[in-house]
């Protein structure tokens, strides 16, 4: 840490002529990120099947840590005295950390929320617990992540009424606690969440509430929780509209190949999700047409890589009948098709990131939805939500003969791959 330091600054290299889509260089004390990024999703310090190292081998410039798994284990004192995580776990690239909030009501049956923070019960000694604003932060600020989120008060995205109106101001009175709690703003950016559900008055009301605070960035909270696809997008593209346009928008949660096209098109710049590790223990490789299901006996004896475009050590070592075979020895298995799954997303972010740079992204927006979807029968809430962005799916007098060119990734041979959608 220096005294220069300067915990985050963004700089937007170019702006989609068509879309609310922009390429930036966002600049954290670990690294500068190009964005439109994903992050994938680190538990306990180490990802899922994927090494530190492994994630730099494949330009992962940032990725999540989990705040409710590493404030139990290995706990702030220890990862202090080793000197935050990016030492503790050799990670030199930037972190985000989440404020714990999530988890505990996710995984806890017991979580109770009051205005003092979220109650529950220790899983290791059952003794109570109580996560405040002040503790996640406090945690947050060991652990030492470029950025750190906010404690929100969650509510299930389908919650309507008087409990969602509390949930969203309690969100924002949590966050002048946790501004006011933070001990590092020098070198790690606190970011405030979006709240308010599927209600378009509410989420309005909290976004412009928070951007009359003093951050570095902003994310969209409490969406990819089942709700209906068209409320989504809505809400989406509702709070990149009053977010301001210097400085990051990360949307939380998401991860499907078809969400991060659609959504870095409504104006969003960053993005997790564990899908694609998650989705990797199940034998499912990602492709630019959708999904191949190594377990599946087409590929017992074809000898290709999972995609032969793709640079990952698994796509450069092992062929798809190897995978096939191995796909029931769930670690090594699952440990391949996580390299390989990460790679798939970070090099798609790149190909979005470049064709904005040159201006192309609704041409590549089309030829990707063509590969994900050969026989054009695109997703309604995908057609409308890019309507709304000036980009007509199911038009294609503009850009003939220019969708080839765009994408790198083609599989040639369509045939053979089991193509289950997403989303
Ligand atoms: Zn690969």
């Amino acid at each position: 840490m220096t005294s220069k330091a300067h915990a985050l600054s963004l700089k937007i290299l170019a702006e989609c002529s068509t879309t609310k889509a922009r390429a930036c260089h966002m600049t954290l004390p670990h690294s500068i990120v190009e964005t439109p990024v994903f992050m994938p999703v680190g538990t306990q310090g180490t990802l899922k099947g994927l090494l530190p190292e492994q994630l730099e081998e494949l330009d992962c410039k940032i990725m999540l840590g989990n705040t409710y798994h590493l404030g139990n284990r290995p706990g702030p004192e220890l990862l202090e005295k080793a000197g935050g995580l990016h030492k503790f776990m050799n990670w030199n690239r930037s972190l985000l950390t989440d404020s714990g909030g999530f988890q505990m009501v996710s995984l806890l049956k017991l979580a109770e929320i009051t205005e003092e923070g979220v109650k529950f019960q220790s899983p290791h000694d059952g003794s109570e617990m109580m996560l405040t604003p002040e503790k996640s932060i406090e945690i947050q600020n060991s652990i030492g992540a470029d950025i750190i989120m906010q404690l929100d008060d969650v509510v299930h995205s389908s919650t309507t009424g008087e409990r969602l109106e509390e949930a969203m101001w309690r969100t924002i009175r949590w966050l002048d606690r946790c501004i006011k709690a933070h001990k590092r703003p020098h070198d790690q950016s606190i970011f405030p969440i979006v709240q308010g559900g599927l209600d378009p008055e509410l989420r309005k009301k909290c976004a412009y509430e928070l951007i009359k605070r003093d951050v570095n960035g902003y994310a969209i909270g409490g969406l990819s929780g089942g709700e209906e696809k068209q409320d989504f997008w809505r809400m989406v593209s509702l709070s990149t509209d009053i977010l301001p346009d210097d400085k990051p928008r990360y949307l939380m949660g998401v991860g499907f190949a078809v969400d991060l096209v659609v959504c870095a098109a409504l104006g969003c710049d960053m993005f997790d999700c564990v899908f694609p590790t998650r989705t990797a223990r199940f034998g499912s490789a990602l492709v630019p047409s959708g999904q191949l299901n190594l377990k599946s006996k087409i590929f017992s004896s074809d000898f290709r890589p999972i995609d032969d475009q793709c640079k990952c050590s698994t796509c450069k070592n092992y062929t798809r009948a190897y995978l096939h075979t191995i796909v029931t020895n769930e670690t090594v298995a699952c440990h391949l098709l996580s390299v390989h799954n990460v790679a798939y997303q970070l090099n798609l972010m790149k190909s979005v990131h470049d064709s904005i740079k040159e201006d192309k992204f609704p041409q590549f927006i089309k030829a990707f939805f063509i590969q994900q979807f050969p026989n054009k029968d695109f997703p309604q809430w995908a057609i409308d939500a890019l309507d709304s962005v000036n980009v007509k799916l199911n038009d294609n007098k503009s850009d003939n003969g220019k969708s080839s060119v765009v994408l790198k990734n083609k599989d040639t041979d369509s045939s053979n791959i089991e193509n289950s959608k997403i989303s």
